[in-house]
Order: C-alpha cells, then sequence, then structure tokens
C-alpha cells in the first residue's frame, strides 16, 4: 500500500508546492478563514500548515490519510457538480508516504484534540494533543525517502518562488481568507482577510500598483455565463506571460481555448509577441465543466468549449474597444 501511495504521489506531489496547494485547500474546504503556513528550506526541510476549519475527530485521522477516503462526495452524481477543490481523496495518502507527515485536529465540538503520524507511509497510531480549533499538517523532509525524487528539488529560492507564486493565486481568488506566510523563521508575507470581493488593495499587494493602476474591471454575463475580474490596458502589457490568472468556479487552472480567446481580443490592440496581464473569474453550471482530468487538477474540459471561447472573446474585446473609443 505504501508503494501504491508513493506512486500516486508521483502525480499529485510535484515539488514542495504541490503539498502546499493540497494542504491549504483542504483547509479551505474546511471552511478556514485563516491559514498559517510555515515553511523552512523553500519547504523541502518543513511545510507547516495551520487552519481554523471544522477540524476531524480523532477517530477518524486513520480514515483521512488512507487512500480515496474523501469526506467531500458520495457518489458519481456528486462529483458532477463538485464545489470542494479536492474530491479525490489521495492528496494525504500520497504526501504522507514520501515524507514525515502529522496531523493534529481538533473539532469544535471535541474535549481533545488528537494527532496522527506518518513516517514515509508507515501509519502510527492516534494519540491525544491539545489543539484549538481546525488542523495542523506538518510535512517535513519531503522524498526523503525517495532519493531520485528529492535530487531533483531545485534551490530553496526556486522552491520558494513557486509556493508563493501559488499563493498569489489563491489570494486573487480567495480575499475573504487571512493568509499568513513565514519562511525560515521570519514573516515573509500576509494577506489580510477582506470581503468575497476582490478588492483594489488584494490586487495592488498581489500585482502590484502598476496592474491596479492599469487594471479595467469586466464583469459580463450571458447563456449562462459569466465572467468578471479585470483586464490590464495595452499600456500596460508585459514580455512574460507572469500575470495571467484565469479561474473557472474558483478554481485555478490553464486552458489553452480560454487564453487564446484572451489573446484574441488583445490581438488589434497589441504589440506583437507583448503578452497581456489579466484576473479572470469564469463561472457557470458545474455540470458543463469536467474537472477532473487530472490528479492535480490544473486543467478542466468544458462541455462547449466553443461558446465559451467565444464568450470570452467577445467580452474582453468589447472592454478594451471601449477603451479606445
Ligand atoms: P480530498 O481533499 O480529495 O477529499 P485529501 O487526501 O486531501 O482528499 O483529504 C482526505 C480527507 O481528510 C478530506 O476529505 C477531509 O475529510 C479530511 N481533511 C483533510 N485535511 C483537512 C483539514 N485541513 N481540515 C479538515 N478535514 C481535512
Ligand atoms: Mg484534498
Amino acid at each position: 500500500d505504501i508503494l501504491i501511495n508513493q506512486i500516486a504521489a508521483g502525480e499529485v506531489v510535484e515539488r514542495p508546492a504541490s503539498v502546499v496547494k493540497e494542504l491549504v485547500e483542504n483547509a479551505l474546504d474546511a471552511g478556514a478563514t485563516r491559514v498559517d503556513i510555515d515553511l523552512e528550506e523553500g519547504g523541502s526541510r518543513l511545510i507547516r500548515i495551520r487552519d481554523d476549519g471544522a477540524g476531524i475527530p480523532g477517530d477518524e485521522l486513520p480514515l483521512a490519510i488512507s487512500r480515496h477516503a474523501t469526506s467531500k462526495i458520495a457518489s458519481l452524481d456528486d462529483l458532477e457538480g463538485v464545489g470542494t477543490l479536492g474530491f479525490r481523496g489521495e492528496a494525504l495518502p500520497s504526501i504522507a508516504s514520501v515524507s514525515r507527515f502529522s496531523m493534529t485536529s481538533r473539532r469544535g465540538d471535541a474535549a481533545h484534540g488528537a494527532s496522527l503520524d506518518v513516517d514515509g507511509g508507515r501509519v502510527g497510531a492516534v494519540t491525544p494533543k491539545p489543539h484549538p480549533q481546525g488542523t495542523t499538517v506538518e510535512v517535513r523532509d519531503l522524498f526523503f525517502n525517495v532519493p531520485a525524487r528529492r535530487k531533483f528539488l531545485k534551490a530553496e529560492r526556486t522552491e520558494l518562488g513557486h509556493i508563493e507564486e501559488w499563493l498569489r493565486q489563491l489570494a486573487l481568488a480567495r480575499p475573504d481568507v487571512e493568509l499568513r506566510v513565514s519562511h525560515n523563521g521570519r514573516p515573509s508575507k500576509r494577506w489580510k482577510g477582506e470581503s468575497d470581493l476582490l478588492s483594489d488593495v488584494r490586487l495592488n499587494e498581489t500585482l502590484g500598483e502598476e496592474f491596479a493602476r492599469n487594471a479595467l474591471h469586466v464583469d459580463h454575463a450571458a447563456a449562462g455565463l459569466r465572467l468578471h475580474g479585470w483586464i490590464a490596458q495595452p499600456a500596460y502589457n508585459r514580455a512574460s506571460a507572469d500575470q495571467q490568472y484565469l479561474y473557472v468556479n474558483g478554481r485555478a487552472i490553464r486552458d489553452r481555448s480560454v487564453a487564446h480567446a484572451v489573446k484574441q481580443a488583445y490581438a488589434d490592440v497589441l504589440f506583437h509577441g507583448r503578452q497581456p496581464a489579466y484576473v479572470l473569474f469564469l463561472e457557470l453550471d458545474p455540470r458543463r465543466v469536467d474537472v477532473n482530468v487530472h490528479p492535480a487538477k490544473h486543467e478542466v474540459r468544458f462541455r462547449d468549449a466553443r461558446l465559451i471561447h467565444d464568450f470570452v472573446y467577445r467580452t474582453l474585446q468589447g472592454a478594451l474597444a471601449e477603451t479606445r473609443a
């Protein structure tokens, strides 16, 4: 079983940033309003994620770290309209099979907290441990027992950069959640929880003043589709595609067809070879999009990709044309 989990880890756990992603998504699925992220050595030595979410009863800790145990969907029908970030029940067992892992948690209604250690996939016993309501997961020495993978970890700065990039992506989608990050014992980033709506302040803190100043707000709905967010005016274009954020029903994804639609919309106002910057949220009926395409869930499949492409293109093209009129 350890081996099966380690093989699955090959797909889910690419590097420290993928661990941060899976653990923070679990915290959000548990309803956290604040998530603390403590890192050491770019996450390769330590990743500690603490949340104030619902927590897990002590006797369910072993279930949480066993394969395909998810509390989030009960049937294939649920998968059609999945509203949580996780649903495959493989992140925790995968991560725990390639690290020194511990999970400590307390539900609001429980008198005591409880903790469970897993060492390279070997599961220990549940022991009582004090903890405020919520959950703390610690992942130490990622890939310590898979030298071939450990060897491929990059320099501390590089791994930290990947984590920070993912956190920026999250900070844009979840302005209601407070995020605190520390690295090697020093506070490195903090986003205060605001409202549900992405504000100029958070936009500013995340993508910089330049972006915020040049950002054009869009919000358009038709045919059961809604596209909202910010696109930078063509004057603020970039040499690289580093500020292109697309979310589908709150989930950050990469999609060639939508990216193409955005690019097309800019094509007649931008110099060839320059890159637009944007933060766009596409909302649609979850049954019109399949999120279960890849274990890491970076990609989705639209039921009517052509319609969505054209909707995005027309919405943005219209907004950009107005600025030139
Ligand atoms: P998934 O997120 O796909 O359900 P995971 O392996 O990531 O699978 O997590 C397994 C289960 O453990 C979740 O379904 C959830 O019930 C529980 N769990 C994990 N992390 C947390 C957390 N931070 N707070 C509360 N419950 C959690
Ligand atoms: Mg999960």
